[in-house]
């Protein structure tokens, strides 16, 4: 009787994954539950002060243990982990060939026509629906980047890649540019086989990384990346962070731009994440006179709202300063009048920067 269903497991295992591909996904698998090590150390990276702002990632279940320690803690009818991985690489330019100073930089993953959580969701649902029809009655909860779930230790483990020192999940044919969806599940399904980790002895993303973010290898300090001070942080910048941020408004690819693993990595063939021009490396004069109209309707749907209009107009004031141009004084100067504090602020940080 064990024997078959772990048989019946793993053909439903490969049905999911079947409906993986249907639905657009370039890679899938399943995970089983366990305590992985990756997730063991996640108390010592919070209580080492790493997440910095994002509180939620320190909620915790009704007895006190940590959601993201594991997903059984935050749902304990789980078996298996079903994770989807999808390509959104676009043409380049790569963040890390752009030169122009009077330009900043938007994350490539925030390009796309759709919000991509929408885009990838809907493929979700569709493998959720086949996971359902195959084990009736079994529970499923399908989340993209909103469930109490760290994703890459999952996807490691379902397979889809490795995680590398930078952190992101990569896999040897498709590279590291990779949206994950992930389908909670009560159904036991075949593990797949975790991926072996690529990176050898190339350390190319921590010598490339402008912050020390990445403060040894498989470790962020995310209150030092680039992607948390431009999008999460509220209200000022630390002062010492701001000259490393550069021409970055929102996000940072520089960690990935540089990984050989992403040198030959294929084009993303889903319509929904064709770039956006106006987003790709915007003038910073535009970005930082952005008024609520034209944020609204530059933005609606993406995932740039997240750093809200005064967070991006902040970070582009502080681009800015960066730039060594000088031609922005009269409007860095004006802008130190800005009615948004925060804004004013970092418009004066720049000015005194430019005349340096
Ligand atoms: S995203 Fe940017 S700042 Fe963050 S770790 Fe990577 S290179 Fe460093
Ligand atoms: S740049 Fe090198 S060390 Fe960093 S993730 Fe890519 S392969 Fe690994």
């Amino acid at each position: 009787m064990a024997e078959q269903a772990v048989a019946a497991g793993a053909q439903i295992a490969q049905t999911v994954q079947d409906a993986a591909r249907a639905a657009g996904f370039d890679l899938a698998g399943v995970a089983p539950i366990g305590r992985f090590p990756e997730l063991g150390r996640l108390p010592e990276w919070l209580a080492d002060g790493h997440a910095g702002e994002m509180r939620y990632l320190e909620a915790r279940n009704p007895t006190g243990e940590l959601k993201r320690s594991a997903v059984e803690v935050a749902f304990p009818w789980a078996r298996s982990v079903v994770v989807c991985a999808i390509n959104y690489n676009s043409a380049r330019p790569y963040s890390t060939d752009m030169r122009d100073p009077e330009r900043g930089w938007i994350a490539r993953y925030a390009w796309t026509r759709e919000d991509y959580h929408k885009t990838v969701l809907r493929k979700l649902k569709q493998v959720e629906t086949r996971l359902r029809e195959e084990v009736r009655g079994c529970r499923t909860l399908a989340y993209v980047d909103t469930g109490p779930i760290v994703e890459r230790v999952y996807a490691k483990y379902a397979g889809v890649g490795w995680i590398g020192k930078n952190t992101c999940i990569i896999n040897e044919q498709v590279g590291s540019w990779l949206f994950l969806g992930v389908i909670v599940t009560s159904a036991e399904l075949e593990p797949s086989l975790p991926a072996p980790d690529r990176c050898g002895t190339c350390t190319a993303c921590i010598e490339a990384c402008p912050t020390g973010a990445l403060t040894e290898p498989y470790r962020m300090d995310a209150t030092r990346c680039i992607s948390y001070l431009t999008i999460e942080k509220r209200g000022s910048l630390p002062t010492e962070m701001r000259a490393a941020i550069g021409q970055h408004v929102f996000g940072c690819d520089i960690c990935q731009d540089v990984c050989p693993w992403n040198r030959e990595a294929p084009r993303a063939t889903e319509a929904a994440f064709e770039p956006r021009p106006e987003l790709v490396n915007p003038a910073l004069a535009w970005v930082a006179e952005l008024d609520e109209e034209a944020f609204a309707n530059t933005f609606r749907g993406s995932p740039v709202r997240r750093a809200r209009r005064s967070g991006l107009r902040r970070n582009a004031v502080t681009a800015m300063g960066n730039s060594g141009r000088r031609e922005f004084l009269t409007q860095l100067e004006r802008l130190c009048e800005d009615p948004d504090p925060v804004v004013a602020e970092h418009a004066r940080w720049a000015v005194a920067k430019l005349r340096q």
